[in-house]
């Protein structure tokens, strides 16, 4: 992964799945970013957990930001390995430093940042982890692409006025090797098969990564017991609800997900519990 050629379209390092044989916080401030309206997510600390599921995932540990309490997720296949870093959000100076050496107190490398969708409060970080941390390659989709180097254009009143407190002047760039994904590309990266599943909605390039078929990286389109707003530009509560129905809602009851926002959960207890999917199913009976 290290060896990626500059910047590419997609699959020189992402590939088809078709393609494939064998595919088997401490809140300095407050408020909702990225929060469907209904819910509020839960607020957590830091924490470590280890489940051994049929795939080769072992390792996930999060780091929460101090800013809209966002998740980064370091993702493993255990100690002694390579690592993906999922959305690494805002801190001050950035959550760079703080990643670094969480991986190193794991034991883990990081070789690649993988992003959801391009909000500020999921990209802060990517350039500074690249530049401090030497993880020169990051994935995301096209549609959010811009957002690396024009933040601003991603958000609503609530984050501009942050992004004017935060960094007035600040000039943004991207990490040397960005790759651009989409639905079904599979990524394989640190010993995992990471399929790409295109879930727009919140925003046009949000995506969802599924680690080795048993973890969900959902981002902000579906948390515990709510789902990502759909009012900030470039979203689409249409798209949100297609997304849900047909990327969502078709995965397996016992995939565990990790969201953007709040603690983890299942898609089974979503399934059952989630008002949003409920009401999505009931509506498609
Ligand atoms: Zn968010
Ligand atoms: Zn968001």
């Amino acid at each position: 992964m290290l060896s990626h050629p500059g910047r590419s379209k997609p699959n020189q390092r992402a590939t088809r799945k078709a393609e494939r044989v064998n595919y088997t916080s401490e809140g300095t401030l407050s408020g909702r970013f990225c929060e469907s309206h209904r819910e509020k997510p839960l607020l957590g600390e830091p924490r470590r957990s280890q489940k051994r599921a049929k795939g080769a995932l072992v390792l996930v540990e999060r780091i929460v930001a101090p800013y809209f309490a966002t998740n980064c997720w370091i993702i493993s296949t255990g100690s002694g390995n390579e690592c993906v870093i999922v959305d690494p959000g805002i801190a001050v100076p950035d959550l760079a430093f703080r990643i670094i050496e969480q991986c190193q107190r794991l034991k883990v490398k990081p070789v690649a940042i993988l992003i959801t969708h391009g909000h500020l409060d999921h990209t802060y970080s990517v350039f500074p982890l690249a530049e401090e941390g030497g993880v020169s390659t990051a994935y995301i989709h096209p549609d959010d692409r811009e957002l690396l180097i024009n933040p601003a254009k991603g958000l609503g009143v609530q984050g501009l006025a942050l992004l004017e407190q935060l960094a007035p002047t600040k000039k943004w760039h991207e990490p040397d090797r960005v790759v651009e994904v989409d639905d079904a590309h599979v990524i394989e990266v640190a010993g995992m098969d990471i399929e790409v599943l295109h879930a727009p909605g919140h925003t046009r390039g949000s995506v969802m990564y599924r680690v080795d078929g048993s973890t969900l990286v959902s981002g902000d389109v579906l948390f515990k017991g709510a789902i990502g707003r759909t009012d900030l530009p470039t979203g689409s509560p249409r798209a949100m609800k297609i997304s849900l129905s047909e990327k969502v809602l078709t995965l397996p009851d016992d995939v565990r997900v990790l969201p953007g926002h709040g603690d983890e959960t299942t898609i089974g207890l979503e399934r059952i519990s989630n008002p949003y999917l409920l009401e999505i199913s009931s509506s498609s009976r």
